[in-house]
């Protein structure tokens, strides 16, 4: 099955007279006839439901589709795109180990890594997303347990060298993940360029409406866990009567170790409601981003002709430093978001982004409706100018999410804010 065909057929499969669509399983418990079919749950010898925070019929379905989109062996669903970020590493490293991780990514994952993990004894490293392979090489040390990277950043637009990471991270034993929240599987699917883990906000183009938070965590299945620098997934987990995921699951075994340890134990699971929320968005997810991806190019070119403009930011325009590597990862596109620079400084952005119309300011990006964000007044506001910079972030620049409304319409919007500045 081709990609857009994946994303409305696989994953549900009902059998004679069962609903067409995927029904929401919304109940915390599930019924057996014996004690004994429940005990061999619990030791992991079988499989089934028996309570939603370990897994349910509706999560699991979606799961598997997201997990086919990716081209992986197994993927778990989570309630934000954050717990999927903390669960793909903690399931892994543990106080005393290291992680190298781009510097150029989502700063809530950011924040996350550099003080919450950092402070329950995780080390980390941050990287220049554009730093050579010899440069990469001397960072790992003895305790490194995985590099984690974003495929184009959220807010920056960095595209990253997705295969350089893996092979360097290959040759230390060491596991790549890859946050693909941006390109979307339709856009680019990092485990045939390498990676081991992908991990997802679901929040953004995946549901792609803006009414469910979500995340997911996939399984590539071709990481060897066997080296002996994963004793997590090598050794007896005595929670479980001894389990040892890497003998029992095979290739499963990560994402087998997220479900039944990670997920029992911190609880960050998504609810069932949100997932079939979810699955609709999944259905029109090839259209949506063929759409967006377009909208997005037609408005940067405008945007970078256009006089009041300073800079536009998107690795679509011939102009961007990016351009050559996103068309080999991205053939088909990027995603949908464009920072740009406008003239007249801080209240020029300003500006600009009160006379939008269509547009709409909010604090969110990836969804069907067009909006913007001034980073230097919202998320950042309590930055200098000075350190706005500092930051890369310009006191000038609008980070506009393009939408899936026609083109001449979001040009229109654009034409009529820019008159104003
Ligand atoms: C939004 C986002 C996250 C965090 O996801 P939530 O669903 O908001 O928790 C992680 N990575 C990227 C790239 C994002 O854009």
């Amino acid at each position: 099955m081709k990609i857009d065909t994946k994303c409305v057929q696989v994953g549900y499969e009902p059998k004679n007279g069962e609903p067409r669509v995927l029904p929401i399983a919304q109940s915390t418990t599930f019924v057996y006839d014996s004690a004994e079919t429940m005990g061999k749950l619990f030791d992991l010898e079988a499989e089934g439901c028996f309570y939603t925070r370990l897994a349910n019929p509706t999560l699991n379905t979606v799961a598997n589709k997201i997990a086919a989109l990716e081209g992986g062996v197994g993927a778990m669903l989570t309630a934000s795109g954050q717990a999927a970020s903390l669960i793909s590493i903690t399931n892994i490293a543990k106080a005393g180990d290291h992680i190298i991780a781009s510097a150029a990514i989502y700063g809530g994952t950011f924040n996350l890594f550099n003080k919450t993990l950092r402070d329950l004894g995780i080390a980390f490293d941050f990287v220049s997303p554009v730093i050579t392979a010899e440069e990469l090489d001397k960072m790992f040390k003895p305790n490194t347990k995985a590099v984690f990277i974003e495929t184009v950043t959220n807010p920056s637009l960095d595209v990253v060298d997705i295969e350089m990471f893996a092979k360097v991270a290959h040759a230390h034993h060491v596991p790549l993940i890859v946050d693909n929240t941006f390109a979307t599987p339709i856009n680019c699917r990092p485990f045939e360029w390498g990676a081991d883990i992908v991990v997802h906000s679901t929040s953004k183009y995946m549901d792609g409406h803006a009414v469910a938070l979500g995340g997911v965590v996939v399984d590539s299945g071709n990481f060897d866990w066997t080296s002996g620098d994963f004793p997590m997934l090598t050794t007896p987990d005595e929670t479980y009567h001894g389990v040892v995921y890497t003998d029992q699951f095979g290739k499963a075994a990560y994402i087998t170790k997220c479900c039944t340890h990670l997920m029992r134990d911190f609880g960050a699971q998504q609810s069932p409601q949100n997932a079939f929320l979810l699955n609709l968005g999944l259905d029109t997810l090839a259209l949506r981003m063929a759409r967006h991806c377009s909208n997005a190019q037609t408005a940067a070119e405008f945007l970078e002709n256009h006089d009041k403009v300073e800079s536009v930011n998107y690795p679509g325009l011939k102009s961007n430093q990016y351009y050559d590597i996103a068309k080999k990862y991205m053939p088909n596109g990027s995603c949908g978001v464009i920072s740009v620079c406008l003239k007249g400084g801080k209240e020029g952005a300003v500006r600009f982004m009160e006379g939008l119309k269509l547009a709409k300011i909010v604090i969110h990006v990836a969804d069907a409706r067009t909006c913007v964000l001034h980073p230097a007044s919202t998320t950042h506001r309590q930055l200098t100018d000075q350190q706005l910079i500092e930051a890369g972030i310009a006191p000038n620049m609008v980070r506009l999410s393009v939408g899936i409304e026609d083109p001449e319409d979001i040009i229109a919007d654009l034409k009529q804010a820019l008159e104003q500045v």
